[in-house]
């Protein structure tokens, strides 16, 4: 990519999150989380933004040299308080919906890999019950928000380990427009036509109103029960006020959620799982009446018992999310260890927390209404790969007889 396209593709791409993405409306703030390398992106950002008539544009920047000289160096207390009135700031522009929340991630795989896991655990269970609040008013689309991916060396580096650095960083960029719809003549009409595609698989799956969902691929065995009145979600989705938005780009995966306590078997992970700077491999879940009850992993073993440790929520499922084995992120056959594009490239389940969306009338239910309807609670919600072109998937209607979803991989109706 010469220096005019890169540019010209970073000016699509903050288009794409701004309109697409967030679906900024005037008047409202926007609130960017980035990696300072991102900076000639949000820039273009902030433009189209205020152009649109945003009211704000709220930045807030981090490094993850200064993540790692902290968790280096820092004391214990760093990680046990988390500053409130960031906390109450953020709760208070996503409950009134004033906010739409532009996240951009640029993920180091092996950042923390040398940090003692529990420092790292502490430190996210910190984060997570502080932003409690403003997580469940995201979960529950009260606000609009989207998560982006730039490249950066570290992880070029990780996904192309034989190319040169600079060749490696390129590839990866190239391969963030492609998986994005950047690179297409009109990305904003290219994804109203993959909504659509979305949404058609969304229908069909909520007419069937499915029992369980059945498993079966090596090392997976699993049954999930889906609670009455689920809802299965895809695409762009309407926030509360109605003003539909794309919460993450990429997105192939159209999901629901399952019944907290009705999942049997055991599952494989198929794809590394890069859980805030640790990288997780190989690993299997065995679970009985929803409850994870046994765990082998290969690499990361500690970071993934902390994992299933944070609260009883992160021992039980909250998202079962479909992707076709044959999608754009995933013939690339290229391991991202960014979820963000990995849960895109595979069938994927989730542990801890549930959107409360997928099943009706979930938003306005208590915490004991949720509860009662199998919808998993958690301080977590942590997205792992497990499809491959050997899954089978079949559901199981209210009657007893059993339908193919998936065959080797890929949607089966
Ligand atoms: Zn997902
Ligand atoms: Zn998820």
């Amino acid at each position: 990519m010469n220096t005019d396209s890169m540019d010209h593709n970073l000016s699509k791409y903050a288009e794409l999150a701004v309109r697409v993405g967030v679906n900024l409306q005037k008047g409202q703030t926007l609130v960017v989380n980035a990696p300072i390398q991102a900076v000639e992106l949000v820039r273009k950002i902030a433009k189209i933004a205020y152009e649109i008539g945003a009211k704000n544009v709220h930045v807030e920047w981090n490094d993850d040299d200064l993540t790692a000289l902290k968790y280096k160096l820092a004391p214990d207390e760093a990680f046990t308080e988390y500053p409130m009135w960031r906390a109450q700031g953020m709760e208070q522009w996503s409950s009134t919906g004033e906010g739409a929340f532009l996240t951009i991630l640029s993920p180091n795989p092996d950042l923390l890999k040398d940090i003692d896991p529990k420092r790292v655990a502490t430190a996210t269970k910190t984060a997570s019950t502080a932003l409690q609040k403003h997580r469940a008013n995201s979960m529950s689309y009260r606000a609009r928000w989207c998560l982006i991916s730039v490249a950066n060396e570290a992880w070029a580096a990780k996904v192309f380990p034989s190319l040169p650095l600079e060749e490696a960083v390129e590839q990866l960029w190239a391969f963030v427009f492609k998986a994005t719809r950047v690179d297409l003549g009109d990305p904003i009409q290219a994804w109203n036509d993959h909504n659509d595609e979305l949404h058609r698989k969304v229908n069909y799956l909520n007419a069937k109103q499915y029992r369980k969902l059945i498993y079966t691929a090596p090392g997976t065995n699993l049954t999930i029960g889906l609670p009455d009145k689920h809802v299965w979600l895809g695409g762009s989705k309407p926030a509360q006020d109605e003003v539909p938005f794309n919460p993450n780009m990429p997105t192939e995966e159209v999901f629901t959620m399952p019944h907290k306590d009705e999942i049997d078997g055991v599952v494989r992970s198929t794809k590394p799982l890069n859980y805030g700077g640790t990288v997780i491999d190989n690993f299997s879940l065995t679970f009985e009446k929803g409850r994870v009850t046994g765990m082998t992993a290969e690499q990361g073993e500690e970071t993934l018992q902390h994992l299933l440790d944070t609260d009883e929520g992160a021992r039980r499922l909250g998202e079962v999310a479909l992707v076709p084995f044959h999608s754009p992120i995933s013939d690339s056959n290229l391991i991202f260890f960014n979820t963000l594009f990995d849960e895109n490239a595979s069938n994927h389940l989730a542990l801890g927390q549930a959107y409360p969306t997928n099943i009706e009338g979930g938003t306005g239910m208590s915490k004991e209404e949720l509860a009662e309807h199998g919808v998993n609670t958690s301080l977590t919600h942590v997205d792992f790969m497990v499809g491959s072109a050997e899954m089978d998937i079949d559901g199981v209607t209210a009657d007893g007889r059993n339908e193919p979803i998936f065959r080797n991989g890929n949607w089966a109706f």
